[in-house]
């Protein structure tokens, strides 16, 4: 393997035709978007880049467990093999199926947080974090600080800062503290993984003051791909071991199955402790289903548990994260300005540096998404001012990074395909100096990322400095 390439372990035996559209229909499609990615028609785009999630290819091992799906109200002997697979790589006794990962999440939530808890995380997540504040938690951020530096070469940017837990727990006492919602390969950091060390110090802290630790096990994967390339003493594990260790620290975990998993739909609860499990399975019964399906059909559990056995494989991985680097290195090497380093499941362009003349008020990252869009049908997503909203005082919040987000669905596009993605950037930033931004026209109240709509701002309403100088509709 050492000379070749990260080429895919899977050959191709069926096809999607996708549309190839003109710049006019891309010009009519974009301003009927309002500017914003979400609102484009899948149709009217050519690479997908908008999420990794449920995006995936399955195998035609997968396809055949499909027809195999046994749709029993009770007793679905997918579900046993769902469950013999969990425990296999993940090695937790108890398995909840849910819909998709924030079904796992509410549940999770509802039996462990009380008013007026504190759930410390890696970083937030919307859903996890929706959840948790729901359930009448209040989120702490615990993340080391280098997540928040775009530029910063630390391999391990998933880690929680120890100080900043022990800093909590001193805070607001342990029994405050239900547990660690512990992020694998953190999403809105870019993918970023937790050290080995770091997951297992940081399980000791929180168990020896008696808070238990659940796993946002969506990437581990991914994340245990990134302990065996970069941590010391891994490096002749298998990613299947990896996995297991990492898991092994923790009390469970919440799985969004259309990530790692190489599933369309589906998620999962899985927990070591009996009376929990009771718990979780009386809550399964109202909000998803009866304790055998959950949230999913027999089909999509055999599908899930085949996938799970897929996402470990070495050669899997390879290509999976191969992919992503070498998206990622073609753009470094043009002087692109991306995060760094490269992630697992995307690469995220610095729109603040890639249009450094646009001020934060005209929304870079949203209008970079919109301009890559126009000029090659290249779907990718805004993570900046416009998905961070408004503050309890209706300010808008500008947090550090300002991204878009280019997202690798796992076994769908080819080399090729990553290399018309690398041109179309290159001609975008051969021509940044003419994009002119965007102001916002309509404001949903509530996530507004996915609804808001945008029109080009004249080049008129920024004077010399940048400065924003006539008043948008939302400010
Ligand atoms: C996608 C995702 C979720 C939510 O899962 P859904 O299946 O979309 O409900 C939770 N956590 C992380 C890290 C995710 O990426």
């Amino acid at each position: 393997m050492q000379n070749r390439s990260w080429a895919e372990p899977w050959r191709i035996k069926m096809v999607e035709p996708i549309k190839m559209t003109s710049f006019s229909d891309r010009e009519k499609a974009l301003e009927k978007a309002g500017f914003n990615t979400f609102l484009i028609e899948a149709e009217d785009v050519y690479i997908d880049l908008l999420t990794d999630s449920g995006t995936t290819a399955m195998s035609d091992r997968q396809w055949a467990g499909m027809m195999v799906g046994d749709e029993a109200y009770a007793g679905s002997r997918n579900y046993y093999n769902l469950e013999r697979a969990v425990f296999e790589h993940y090695g937790f006794t108890h398995l909840i199926p849910t819909h998709q990962g924030r079904g796992a999440e509410h549940i999770l939530s509802q039996i462990m947080i009380k008013d007026g808890d504190y759930v410390p995380g890696n970083m937030y997540f919307t859903t996890t974090k929706f959840h948790q504040q729901h359930a009448g938690g209040t989120f702490v951020d615990v993340i080391v600080d280098e997540a928040h530096q775009p530029s910063s070469e630390f391999p391990f940017k998933g880690n929680v800062d120890i100080e900043k837990m022990q800093a909590l727990i001193d805070k607001v006492g342990a029994d405050k503290i239900p547990y660690l919602s512990l992020e694998t390969n953190v999403n809105m950091a870019g993918g970023q993984p937790c050290s080995m060390e770091n997951i297992r110090t940081v399980c000791e802290l929180c168990h020896a003051h008696g808070i238990k630790v659940f796993l946002d096990a969506t990437r581990a994967v991914e994340n245990a791909w990134f302990i065996k390339q970069r941590e010391a003493g891994f490096e002749t594990k298998t990613v299947k071991e990896i996995l297991l260790e990492i898991c092994s620290h923790t009390d469970g975990c919440t799985m969004s199955g259309k990530k790692d998993c190489l599933v369309n739909i589906g998620g999962f609860l899985a927990v070591n402790d009996d009376e929990l499990a009771e718990e979780a399975r009386n809550m399964l019964v109202v909000y998803e289903g009866l304790h055998t399906y959950g949230g999913m059909a027999g089909r999509d559990m055999e599908a899930m548990a085949i996938g799970i056995g897929e996402s470990v494989q070495e050669e899997h991985m390879a290509s999976r994260v191969g992919q992503v680097e070498y998206l990622g290195k073609k753009l470094i090497d043009a002087g692109i300005p991306i995060v760094r380093p490269i992630g697992s499941h995307g690469i995220f362009l610095n729109a603040q540096e890639f249009l450094s003349h646009l001020p934060r008020e005209l929304f870079p990252a949203q209008a970079l998404a919109a301009e890559i869009y126009l000029d090659s049908g290249v779907r990718t997503m805004e993570r900046g001012a416009v998905s961070a909203g408004r503050d309890a005082d209706g300010n808008n919040i500008y947090p550090k990074l300002e991204l878009v987000r280019l997202t690798i669905p796992r076994r769908v596009y080819t080399q090729a395909h990553m290399d018309v993605v690398t041109e179309s950037i290159i001609s975008v930033w051969e021509k940044r100096s003419e994009i002119t931004g965007l102001e916002m026209v309509y404001e949903p109240k509530r996530l507004r990322f996915f609804q808001s709509r945008f029109k080009v701002s004249q080049p008129s309403a920024v004077d010399e400095d940048g400065c924003k100088c006539c008043s948008s509709t939302v400010s």
